[in-house]
C-alpha cells in the first residue's frame, strides 16, 4: 500500500462549470480566472480543460508566460498589470493584456517605448478600495492612456466587486452604479463580474465576465444558497493507515484537545497540513470514509489526522479511502469549519500530493 494522498482533478467538471458560466453570460465573453496555479488545480491542466474560454486572467508574468509558451493564443490579462519596464516589454513580446490601476503604472507606460501596441484595461475603484483609480480621476486617466502612442486604440474598463458573495448586500448595486457613472460617456468594453457577480447579479454582466472560483465547482455565495449545479473539480483523497480502539476519557492527538466520550475506534488518515489540509479545521469537521460521512477528531498534524469511526467499525479497514473534500463533500463545508474560505484550501494543496486525472 502506498501513502496515496492525492488530488483527483476532473477536467469534465471544469468544462461543465465553464458551460454554466456561459449560460449566465447574457452574451458576454468569459475570461476564465486561472491565477494561483489555476486555484491550485494546475495552471496548464486547467487551461487545457478551459480552452473554450474566450480569454484567461492571471496575476503575474510567471503565470502568463507558461500559457503562451504552451501555445495558448487566447487573450491573457495580467490582473495586477506590470511592475517594471522589462515586464512591459515582456507583455508586448508575449502579447499580454495589462490592467493599469495606479498612477505609477501609467507613468511606466508613458515613459517606456514599446515596439508594438499593448491592450490595456483601466481599473476603476468603484468601492472595493483595493486597486484602481478613483472615479473622479478616470476621464483624465483614460485620455492619458489614449494619448500614449503604444496603447492600442481601445482602452477597456474593469472593476472588482467587494461584496457580491452576499446577495442581500446593496453595496454591489452601488459599485455597479459608480462604475456606470464614470464609464457612461467613454467608449470601450466593460468587465465587472466575478463568479458571484456572474451567478447572482445580472446587472454586473457586461462584455466580459471574470469567473474564477465557480469554475472549480465552488458555490461563491456566503450563505451557500441557490447556486446552480456546479461540479467540484478537485477531490482530495487519502487512506486510513491505522485503526485504534480507545477507552472513554482517552485523548487524541497533539495538545490532547479531544477526548473520547466512550470506548470507540479512531482512524488515522495519511494527510495533514503538510499536504494542505487546514490545521485550523476543528473537531467535528466532516470527512468521508468509504463515502460515509464522519468527523475529524483532535488536532490536524503535519502528516496525519484522526477520524471518528463509531458506527463504521464493521465496514472499514486499513487502506480504505477517505475523502477530505470534493465529490460528495463540498470544500466550502470544510473551509467553514477551518475558519477560512474554499479559495484558500484549493490554493493550498502542496506539491507532495499526487495529482490524478479523474
Ligand atoms: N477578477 C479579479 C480582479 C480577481 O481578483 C478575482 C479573484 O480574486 C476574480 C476576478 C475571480 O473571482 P472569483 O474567484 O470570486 O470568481
Amino acid at each position: 500500500m502506498s501513502r496515496d494522498t492525492r488530488a483527483v482533478i476532473s477536467t469534465d467538471a471544469l468544462r461543465h462549470n465553464l458551460e454554466v458560466a456561459r449560460q449566465h453570460a447574457d452574451g458576454g465573453r468569459v475570461m476564465a480566472v486561472i491565477k494561483a496555479n489555476g486555484y491550485g488545480h494546475g495552471l496548464l491542466r486547467v487551461a487545457g480543460a478551459l480552452r473554450q474560454a474566450d480569454a484567461f486572467a492571471v496575476t503575474c508574468m510567471e503565470e502568463a508566460i507558461p500559457l503562451r509558451e504552451a501555445g495558448y493564443a487566447h487573450p491573457i490579462l495580467l490582473l495586477e498589470g506590470v511592475f517594471e519596464p522589462a515586464e512591459l516589454k515582456q507583455a508586448c513580446r508575449y502579447r499580454l493584456d495589462i490592467a493599469v490601476h495606479s498612477e505609477w503604472q501609467l507613468r511606466l507606460l508613458e515613459d517606456t517605448r514599446l515596439p508594438r501596441p499593448l491592450s490595456v484595461w483601466l481599473k476603476i475603484d468603484s468601492g472595493m478600495h483595493r486597486l484602481g483609480f478613483q472615479p473622479d480621476a478616470v476621464a483624465a486617466i483614460h485620455q492619458r492612456l489614449l494619448d500614449c502612442a503604444w496603447i492600442g486604440p481601445h482602452v477597456r474598463f474593469m472593476t472588482h466587486l467587494a461584496c457580491a458573495d452576499d446577495r442581500h448586500d446593496e453595496r454591489t448595486r452601488l459599485q455597479v452604479g459608480n462604475f456606470d457613472a464614470v464609464t457612461r460617456d467613454l467608449a470601450g468594453e466593460h468587465s465587472i463580474a466575478n463568479s458571484a457577480g456572474v451567478l447572482g447579479w445580472p446587472e454586473a454582466r457586461r462584455d466580459w465576465l471574470r469567473p474564477g472560483v465557480m469554475l472549480y465547482g465552488v458555490n461563491p455565495f456566503i450563505d451557500g444558497m441557490e447556486a446552480p449545479a456546479l461540479r467540484p473539480a478537485m477531490t482530495l483523497k487519502s487512506r486510513l493507515i491505522a485503526i485504534n480502539q480507545y477507552k472513554a476519557g482517552d485523548s487524541v492527538g497533539y495538545g490532547a484537545t479531544w477526548t473520547c466520550p466512550e470506548d470507540m475506534p479512531v482512524g488515522v488518515v495519511a494527510i495533514g497540513y503538510g499536504d494542505g489540509y487546514p490545521r485550523h479545521a476543528v473537531s467535528g469537521t466532516p470527512v468521508l470514509v468509504n463515502d460515509r460521512e464522519t468527523q475529524l477528531v483532535g488536532r490536524v498534524s503535519m502528516d496525519m489526522l484522526s477520524v471518528d469511526l463509531r458506527g463504521l467499525e464493521q465496514e472499514v479497514d486499513i487502506g480504505d479511502e477517505v475523502t477530505l473534500w470534493g465529490q460528495g463533500l463540498p470544500v466550502e463545508r470544510v473551509a467553514e469549519k477551518a475558519g477560512t474560505i474554499a479559495y484558500e484550501l484549493l490554493c493550498g494543496v502542496t506539491s507532495r500530493v499526487h495529482v490524478q486525472l479523474g
